[in-house]
């Protein structure tokens, strides 16, 4: 069976030494050692000044949500994993769908302005497959309007946009670290910022509001364990590597799937991708139904990412149209891709698209 994903699990031997400096700590949550020190480590790495660990995407971005005392509307995107549309309406805010570009699939910036409000508080847009999406526009329109902006920075692990960090952008980017994305931490995420008032708010938030006797604000618990900053301890300085040999499958695909006039999401700025994902466009939904059809008989799975369109979901209080994101995604497609994943696969996974 080939996934669509394959996590990568560092040596035991590597995993075992971290567990034994928390045997020898006695402390496996609360804010330990190892989680101080992945914070430490992905502060640097990434190139961010203010990070917090907590334990997943979702209540990152639940958490950035509160943080920023976010009301009413927020305008989103409709082509993102359903955590982005669920986050806003977790935190009692209403989903504003604004369709995606045909370029990158990210929000498209010159549709926001016609959405805005009296009730608009914010933008919550993904930079989708770790493209970057419009940031300078988007924070124009943010000065204009005086909104607050997050990224959903779920697939961004590494990318670098005109120098820098992309997940600089923004007034907070959130991360997700789970076994499934390209770095992990088991089961994880990320909250990051600039402001540093602002990541001690998300730190007191994530801790149920408190700080031992003092109670400050409502809280809710987000702690991310020992157990989750010991993996990312092992992955970390993997990481290079495993984006290097994603850069080869990558282009190996590429070059395999030529032939076929397919569609890729594609950035003309300054931009360093960190290959987090493989998606392709198919000419019609039939076509990549049949793909993802034949691909199944062979025992590789595809998935349907992002699908459907968000702005459909059945549990909306308002419905709106997004042609452009309902039409990529019901053609869209993520082929098998991981570090692991080896060059005859690749060649068999290719041969089975391309026999379509
Ligand atoms: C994975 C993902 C999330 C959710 O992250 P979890 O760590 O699984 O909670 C949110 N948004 C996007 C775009 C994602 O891909």
């Amino acid at each position: 069976m080939i996934n669509v994903t394959k996590t990568y699990l560092p040596s035991l031997a590597d995993y075992q030494s971290y567990l034994e400096k928390i045997w020898a700590d006695g402390q496996i949550t609360n804010r330990g050692n190892l989680v101080k020190e992945l914070e430490q480590e992905l502060k640097k790495y990434l190139g961010v000044s203010e990070l917090l660990f907590v334990t997943n995407g979702m209540l990152a971005l639940q958490l950035a949500i509160k943080a920023l005392d976010l009301k009413g509307e927020i305008i989103t995107t409709p082509f993102s994993y359903v955590a982005t549309t669920t986050a806003i309406l977790w935190e009692h805010c209403e989903p504003v769908f604004v369709d995606i570009n045909t370029q990158n699939f990210c929000i498209d910036a010159n549709k926001i302005e016609e959405k805005i409000t009296s009730k608009t508080s914010a933008i919550l847009a993904t930079h989708v497959y770790g493209y970057p999406c419009e940031v300078e526009k988007i924070q124009a329109i943010a000065d204009k309007y005086h909104l607050k902006v997050i990224y959903d920075a779920a697939h961004c692990f590494g990318v670098q946009y005109k120098g820098q960090s992309l997940l600089n952008y923004g007034d907070m980017a959130i991360l997700s670290f789970h076994a499934t994305k390209l770095f992990h931490t088991i089961e994880g995420g990320a909250v990051v910022c600039k402001d540093k008032a602002l990541i001690k708010k998300v730190q007191l938030l994530h801790q149920f509001g408190h700080i031992g006797d003092e109670h400050y604000i409502v809280g809710t618990n987000a702690k991310a364990s020992e157990i989750q900053a010991a993996m990312g301890l092992c992955v970390l300085p993997k990481i290079s590597e495993i984006i290097q040999r994603r850069k080869e499958i990558y282009f190996q695909y590429k070059e395999l799937l030529k032939p076929l006039s397919l569609q890729y999401p594609k950035t003309e700025e300054d931009f360093k991708y960190n290959y987090a994902y493989f998606p392709v466009v198919f000419d019609k939904e039939e076509t990549m139904l049949k793909v993802k059809e034949t691909l199944a008989l062979h025992q590789i799975n595809a998935r349907r990412y992002f699908y459907p369109s968000l702005n459909t979901l059945n549990y909306l209080p308002t419905s709106y149209a997004c042609p452009v994101s309902e039409d990529i995604s019901r053609r869209v497609l993520c082929l098998p891709f991981y570090d692991s994943l080896q060059i005859d696969e690749v060649e068999k996974i290719a041969e089975l698209v391309k026999s379509q």
